[in-house]
């Protein structure tokens, strides 16, 4: 889940566990075949239109990861027990199909992992995404879903929601005075309570798009979807108490519009799995 910077800041203000909260999980679907052929087919677009520059966001993200790692200093992984191997597994399969979706440019997502038992997985508009191995290990998560996850957070960087939210939010501001990223920041620092309403709105449409792209980009990289989708349907069934306070939008509705787009993820999946020009 985020924490792109945003979500990060909303977070911090509410005390509110990031992302998916460390919900048990029922693992319902199928394992995924390990000859998978990733389809490197780009599905993530940028949105046209968005304030403020690419590295002017990214580079106010790096500083925010940084304060992250900071925070998560005694939970860095020095050594990596079992889960580490098979997380970094599911993301090396995942490569094709990420760099497919930012032609023309060098790879910049970087997987991290740590093991705090506060945190699930979140990602920074700089390309970093972390994953907790304590997360996996509570949510008891197989291959599919570990991709979901990790899928999900890369698309909020190459569809760069934050940038988005920035937009979003610029636009419920007076905009003479807000000049800078910086200045977007420190107004919803200040009004936090009184743009709560909007930017959460804001925060669960990326939320829904983190999903599909996501579903899709695991979809492409040879993960089933409908076992990709044990995930939500965990959450949905463990409840919809916790959401209510988060920035993401309930399960139940995450995954109803999940399962709309079965379809077409089903026929990209088909097509990775058997695509045979690599
Ligand atoms: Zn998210």
């Amino acid at each position: 889940m985020v924490t792109r910077q945003i979500q990060y800041l909303r977070k911090l203000s509410l005390n509110v566990t990031p992302f998916l909260g460390g919900l048990a999980l029922v693992v319902l679907g199928a394992a995924v075949p390990m000859h998978c052929r990733a389809r490197a087919v780009q599905v993530a677009e940028v949105s046209t239109g968005l304030a403020f520059s690419e590295s002017e966001v990214s580079a106010y993200a790096a500083e925010a990861r940084n304060k992250f790692l900071d925070r998560m200093s005694a939970w860095r992984v020095k050594t990596c027990p079992q889960d580490c191997e098979r997380v970094r597994g599911v993301w090396a399969r995942l490569q094709p199909v990420l760099r497919a979706q930012q032609p023309g440019n060098p790879p910049t997502l970087q997987l991290e992992l740590i093991n705090s038992p506060d945190v699930d997985a979140l990602s920074f508009a700089d390309g970093t995404i972390f994953i907790s191995t304590a997360f996996l290990k509570r949510s008891d998560l197989d291959d599919s879903q570990i991709a979901f996850v990790l899928a999900h957070e890369a698309s909020h960087i190459l569809m760069q929601h934050e940038r988005q939210t920035l937009t979003s939010a610029m636009a419920l501001m007076a905009p003479t005075q807000l000049q800078s990223a910086a200045d977007i920041y420190a107004e919803i620092a200040e009004r936090f309570f009184t743009l709560d309403d909007a930017l959460t709105l804001i925060a669960h449409q990326t939320e829904f798009e983190a999903d599909e792209v996501g579903l899709e980009i695991a979809a492409l990289a040879g993960f089933n979807p409908h076992a990709q989708l044990a995930f939500m349907r965990s959450l949905a069934v463990k409840g919809e108490a916790e959401s209510m306070v988060s920035t993401h939008p309930r399960a139940t509705l995450r995954l109803e519009k999940l399962q709309a787009r079965l379809p077409l993820v089903t026929r990209l999946y088909a097509a990775g799995v058997n695509d045979s020009s690599k």
